[in-house]
Formats: C-alpha cells, sequence, structure tokens
C-alpha cells in the first residue's frame, strides 16, 4: 500500500454534517493511526524538499492546520506560528475579515509572528471554497511575508477553491 493509499484509506465521509446537504470529510483517523500520520508528514516534507530550497516557516490554520503542521515545521528544522480565529491571542495582533458560508469571522495573528521578507508556507487540513485559506494569506502579505505555497490534506474539487486563491499554489494529498 503506497503512502497516499494509506492517507485516502484513513479519511471518513460524514453526510449532513454540520448541516444538511454537506458531506464532511473527517481526517481523525488519520490522527489515530500513526502509520497514516507520518504518511501525511512524509508526503508533505517529500513536496517541499523537492519544491522550495528555502522555508522560514509553517503558519498553521485555526485549527486542524495545528495538527499537522508542528509535525512538518520540525521535520523541516523551522519555526511553527498560528493564524487563530479572532480574540484567542494575547499581545498586539493583526486581524482580516473573510466570508464564511453564512456570515463572517475574523482570523488573526500576533503583530511579531512573521518578519518581513519571511518565507512562508500556509498548512491546513482542508481546502473547501479558499475562505480560510485567504485569509491566512491576504494577513502574511499584510505583514510582508513572503507566501510559497499552501499545503492541505484534502481538496474539495468542485468547490474551486484554487481559482479563488490563484496566484498561491496549493498542494493536496486527496481531491474529492
Ligand atoms: P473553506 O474556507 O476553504 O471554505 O473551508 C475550509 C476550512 O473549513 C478548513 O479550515 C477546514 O478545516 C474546514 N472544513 C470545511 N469543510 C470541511 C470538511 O468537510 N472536513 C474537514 N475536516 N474540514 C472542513
Amino acid at each position: 500500500q503506497s503512502k497516499l493509499q494509506l492517507v485516502h484509506a484513513h479519511i471518513r465521509a460524514f453526510p449532513d454534517f454540520p448541516k444538511k446537504g454537506i458531506l464532511f470529510r473527517d481526517i481523525c483517523p488519520i490522527l489515530k493511526d500513526p502509520a497514516a500520520l507520518k504518511a501525511v508528514i512524509d508526503l508533505f516534507e517529500e513536496h517541499v524538499r523537492k519544491n522550495y530550497c528555502h522555508v522560514d516557516l509553517i503558519v498553521g490554520l485555526d485549527a486542524r492546520g495545528f495538527l499537522f503542521g508542528p509535525l512538518l515545521a520540525q521535520r523541516l528544522g523551522v519555526g511553527f506560528v498560528l493564524v487563530r480565529k479572532k480574540g484567542k491571542l494575547p499581545g498586539a495582533t493583526v486581524s482580516v475579515a473573510y466570508d464564511l458560508e453564512y456570515g463572517k469571522a475574523e482570523a488573526e495573528i500576533q503583530e511579531d509572528a512573521v518578519i518581513p521578507g519571511q518565507k512562508v508556507l500556509l498548512i491546513d487540513d482542508l481546502l473547501a471554497t479558499g475562505g480560510t485559506l485567504f485569509a491566512a494569506y491576504e494577513l502574511m502579505k499584510k505583514q510582508q511575508a513572503e507566501v510559497l505555497g499552501s499545503l492541505v490534506v484534502v481538496e474539495l474539487k468542485e468547490l474551486n477553491g484554487i481559482d479563488k486563491l490563484r496566484p498561491l499554489s496549493v498542494f493536496s494529498l486527496v481531491q474529492y
């Protein structure tokens, strides 16, 4: 079984969650299986080493980006930074508003989280409409970081998040 097959086999679908009509892709089984979790980090690491000669920071998105981001950052020997939902981080922060399916949200980082010119990669568990990654991308640009690309375990292709994020590149392991 390849690493990709292993990852694929550890993603479950739940119909009508969190609301009717949505097919939720659940990545919890990946975390429960050390071989599957290792496969995810191996594949991300291979991609990063092959495509980027220098990365300063991995930037993880609230909340499931926090599950994979620090593991990858450790592998690469670089730091990890959190993009959080508004109101969770102490000290001076920078925020951007973004649209959710219904209503609005705000993403926030600590003002000193990235230094202008630092090369960063964004990471989350899943790309749907792209709103969440777009907000993190905006935050990074506001702080003058150089965003090299983004990484997700799962991409939901029919929602065209990739188009919304252009020119940001998105690397995904599993597509539906
Ligand atoms: P987007 O902003 O791209 O529309 O939604 C992506 C964000 O919502 C990600 O942070 C992701 O964790 C969460 N999300 C949306 N749909 C799903 C899903 O089906 N499964 C999982 N695991 N997360 C989802």
